[in-house]
Formats: structure tokens, C-alpha cells, sequence
């Protein structure tokens, strides 16, 4: 399905690895011109831009090394979409790191790390944007990156959990808040998605997590991707405030 992001100027974390590059992509190639914040090594920077251009079949795309858990950065992010392109309608909000460890084992560090990435920098970047709206007087929408892990716990990612569950409500609460002022904020929640983030695993307990979905495969970022583009988009007006699972019926068990 295609859809018409003609002008929409958006602003994607996490946009030049595996779900962030997929979608980066993908509204790309619906019109929209995407601004990425990421935090990947600067000399592997300019080659995934190049590959995102030849992708898409757009050159609308603007990279700015961002660490989403300084939310100065995230203010950064904003004002630099809005400089570049004068604009900002859309937001994914989507970096995220996993590091598996048993609860009582879990460094404070590590702990500060993963809440401060996935949970901290979705509310920092979500702040800037509807200040932006607000303080402009413009509708605006969101997509926050979840998890099926945002619903159950998982021995071994308490920390994970605990901040995939903080984005799911965050995102409904800032749903409601802000639903009677034209924005629209959703949860995407992937069950495991076949990218860097999981390659890493060895291959018996990829092909394991692999078996554990009734379809019989992880999912690609694309499939992930296409569920972000329709929330982005003006099909979804009715769409709010709601986690959407992209999880081949792993939760569905
Ligand atoms: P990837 O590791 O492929 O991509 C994540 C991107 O975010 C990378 O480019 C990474 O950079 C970047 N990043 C990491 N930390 C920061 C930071 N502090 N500031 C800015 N950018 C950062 O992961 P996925 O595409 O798999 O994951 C994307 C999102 O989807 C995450 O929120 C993840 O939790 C969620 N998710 C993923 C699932 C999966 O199975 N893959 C399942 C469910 C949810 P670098 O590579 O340099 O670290």
C-alpha cells in the first residue's frame, strides 16, 4: 500500500539500523523528506545514507548524530527538522537497545542505560514534538517503538520490560492529552524482528525464537515498517492512543 507523506517532513530515531531503517525508507519513498537521529559510528554514516538514497529513490533525507537519552539532543533533533525542512508532522520514535541480564544481576548502570534509551528518550522526543505543535498551533502524530514486551515480562530483560511497558503507557496517556489538539500518538509492539539487534544471537537460539512463532519465522522490519507508514498516515485518523502488535500471533498463544 502506498501513501501520500508529500511534504511531511519526519523525524526517525534509531533510523539507519534494522525497524528505523526499514520505515526511514519507507516514507521516503511515500514523499515524505525524514530527518534520522542515531547514534551509529560516524564513519559507517555517510555509506547507510547512500544506501537509504538508492533505496528510496530519494535524496529528502538529513542525518544528525543524536543520543537520544540527552534530551538536549532530542530538542536538537526537532529544531534541526524544523531548520532543514521548516516543518515537523511526524515523529517514530524507535532507538532501543537490549542488554539480557537476571534482574538482581542487573548493574545500576545498565539499568540507567536501557531505561534512559528506550522509555526516557521516547518521553524527551515526544515533549519536544507536541511543544512544537502546540506552541505552533499544527496537528502532528507519533509512532513509539514498544514490544511485544511491553504486555509480559521476559526472564532476563526486567529492564527491557520495564521500560517497552513504560512506552505503552506513555503513549496512551499522551494520547488522550493531547487528542482534542489533533495528535495522534500509537505504539508499534514487534515480536522478535529479524535485525542487528538479534543477528547477534547464536544460531540455535535464533532458529529456537524463530520456531516459538505460530508462523514459523521472525518477522522482517519491513512488515514492521508497513504497520509504522499506516499509522503515520492520514488512513489511520481513527487510530489512537493504541499499542499494535506486529508479532506473526506470538502473543496470540
Ligand atoms: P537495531 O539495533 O537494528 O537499530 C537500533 C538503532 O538505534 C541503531 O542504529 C542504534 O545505533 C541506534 N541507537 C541505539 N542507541 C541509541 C541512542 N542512545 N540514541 C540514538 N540512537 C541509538 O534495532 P532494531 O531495529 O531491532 O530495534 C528498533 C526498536 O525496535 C528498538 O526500540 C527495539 O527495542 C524495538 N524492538 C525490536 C525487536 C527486535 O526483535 N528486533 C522486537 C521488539 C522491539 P547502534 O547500532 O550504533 O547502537
Amino acid at each position: 500500500m502506498s501513501y501520500n507523506f508529500l511534504n511531511q517532513v519526519a523525524v526517525v530515531t534509531g533510523g539507519l539500523s534494522g525497524i528505523g531503517l526499514a520505515t526511514t525508507i519507507k516514507l521516503l519513498q511515500n514523499g515524505a523528506k525524514v530527518i534520522v537521529g542515531d547514534i551509529t559510528a560516524e564513519n559507517k554514516v555517510g555509506a547507510i545514507l547512500d544506501s537509504i538514497k538508492k533505496a528510496s529513490g530519494s535524496k529528502d533525507v538529513k542525518f544528525i548524530r543524536t543520543d537520544v537519552t540527552n534530551y538536549k539532543a532530542n530538542q536538537e533533533l526537532v529544531s534541526y527538522a524544523v531548520d532543514q525542512y521548516k516543518d515537523l508532522n511526524l515523529v517514530f520514535a524507535n532507538a532501543g537497545i537490549v542488554t539480557p541480564n537476571e534482574g538482581a544481576e542487573i548493574p545500576y548502570e545498565e539499568w540507567e542505560k536501557v531505561i534512559n534509551t528506550n522509555l526516557t528518550g521516547v518521553f524527551s522526543l515526544n515533549k519536544e514534538a507536541i511543544n512544537y505543535w502546540l506552541k505552533n498551533n499544527k496537528k502532528g502524530n507519533i509512532v513509539n517503538t514498544g514490544s511485544i514486551l511491553s504486555f509480559v515480562g521476559n526472564p532476563g530483560l526486567a529492564h527491557y520490560c520495564a521500560s517497552k511497558g513504560g512506552v505503552k503507557l506513555l503513549t496512551q496517556t499522551l494520547a488522550i492529552e493531547y487528542a482534542k489538539k489533533g495528535i495522534r500518538i500509537n505504539s508499534v509492539n514487534p515480536a522478535y524482528i529479524d535485525t542487528p539487534l538479534l543477528r547477534v544471537l547464536p544460531k540455535d537460539v535464533y532458529d529456537a525464537l524463530a520456531a516459538k512463532h505460530p508462523i514459523g519465522r521472525l518477522g522482517t522490519s519491513e512488515e514492521v515498517a508497513n504497520v509504522v507508514a499506516f499509522l503515520l498516515s492520514d488512513q489511520a485518523t481513527y487510530v489512537n492512543g493504541t499499542s499494535v502488535l506486529v508479532d506473526g500471533a506470538y502473543t496470540a498463544q
